[in-house]
């Protein structure tokens, strides 16, 4: 049955997002555990029940590499969605624990999210929109799952006018304002892979503390456009480069028109904080890189910018004791990040990919893994 409000007693807190938070709670008439995410919603009744309705399909959602759901309700002004407890937690707290994880395990991961993927496409027509190492979860039985993906069309768009709907794991084309496809989430998953493998993210300008800020709750959550906030200096999340001479010469920056946009990204408002005009200096200076403490700051602008105009990250040794990357691995990184998404392949190309046929692979016990974890 449908979990009711009063039913849950809370029992921690197991993190938090730019969408919310999530708490550990217990179903006492069943003494299920559950995770119950909390997502404030600015939004008339009307569509508030809409996106009740349309969480419903995560209710029909029956996977393996899928965290089922048991429910969602409405308490104002949130909506919670009551979700399988997966007992060790996401990848992201996994390799910030343990540091960067075995090549052999993250392709393991990899091969459940392409099959995630594939089964939110072809049977429920969804696409993700949101994979990162936070959303894809791992539990003690060694199964690993998706999280958080995009069931609700009107949820999406009571979000879109937030930062939320903004990731680090933006694929270019979705930077640059594109329809979202399954291909971006191909993108998103080849970054989510380098990530895991290197045990860092991998734009390497940018240090953790501004990763960690750049997914942290209250970025934009009270509705405000993003220009006000990237003006903001208490809203301002930037990262540390050291020196100014280290940062690429920027190219004028585009501002997509308001309508092209993608969720989140600037609304083009005219507001003088971006200036698609000005020389190299000027607009570094617009787009939010200013001087804090000695140090030169990138703002997630900043970053969206490299992620379009940079090469695609690679799987690269980073120290000559690590075990080396096998060709497999790296060709598949490549495959994902590939910057011209009409030449990406799909999650169906991808999933017999010769990386997980390889002994190394297939024999990996992920119970066993998990319980070292
Ligand atoms: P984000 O995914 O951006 O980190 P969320 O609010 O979606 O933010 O989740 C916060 C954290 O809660 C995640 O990082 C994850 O570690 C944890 N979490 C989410 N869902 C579950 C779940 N079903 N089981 C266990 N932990 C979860
Ligand atoms: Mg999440």
């Amino acid at each position: 049955a449908l979990p009711k409000p009063e039913e849950l007693r809370n029992l921690a807190e197991l993190g938090m997002g730019n969408g919310g938070s999530v708490m550990k709670v217990e179903h006492v008439p069943s003494g299920i555990v559950m995770a119950k995410k909390i997502v404030l919603i600015d939004a008339k009744p009307s569509v508030r029940k809409q996106i009740l309705r349309e969480l419903h399909i995560m209710h029909t959602c029956d996977s393996q590499y899928i965290v089922s759901s048991y429910g969602a309700f409405l308490a104002d002004p949130n909506i919670c969605i009551c979700m399988e407890f997966m007992d060790k937690g996401s990848f992201d707290t996994i390799y910030k624990r343990i540091g960067a994880i075995d090549i052999d395990v993250v392709g393991k991961v990899a091969d459940s999210v392409l099959k995630g993927l594939l089964y939110l496409y072809d049977v429920h027509r969804i696409v993700h929109r949101d994979i990162k190492p936070s959303n894809i979860l791992l539990n003690s039985s060694g199964e690993v799952k998706l999280c958080d993906f995009g069931v609700s069309g009107e949820l999406i768009n009571s979000l879109a006018n937030t930062f939320v709907g903004t990731s680090i794991y933006m694929s270019p084309e979705r930077i640059q304002g594109a329809e979202y496809s399954i291909r971006s989430d191909v993108w998103s998953l080849g970054i989510t892979i380098v990530e895991l493998a290197h045990g860092r993210f991998p734009f390497s300008e940018c240090s953790d503390d501004f990763l960690n800020s750049a997914i942290t709750p209250g970025v934009g959550f009270d509705g405000r456009p993003p220009s006000t906030l990237i003006s903001s200096p208490q809203q301002h999340r930037s990262i540390s480069i050291p020196e100014e001479k280290e940062l690429p010469p920027l190219p004028p920056l585009e501002i997509p028109r308001r309508d092209s946009l993608a969720p989140g990204i600037g609304n083009g408002n005219g507001n003088g904080n971006v200036n698609s005009h000005g020389n190299a200096a000027t607009t570094r200076r617009s787009r939010g890189v200013s001087l804090h403490g000695g140090a030169m700051t990138m703002s997630i602008l900043e970053l969206m910018h490299l992620i379009v105009r940079e090469p695609a990250p690679t799987l690269v040794n980073l120290d000559s004791d690590s075990k080396k990357f096998p060709k497999e691995a790296k060709d598949f990184v490549d495959c994902c990040l590939e910057k011209d998404v009409e030449k990406r392949k799909t999650p169906r190309e991808l999933v017999g990919y010769p990386w997980f046929g390889m002994m190394n692979v297939a024999k990996v016990d992920m119970k066993v893994w998990a319980e070292s974890v």
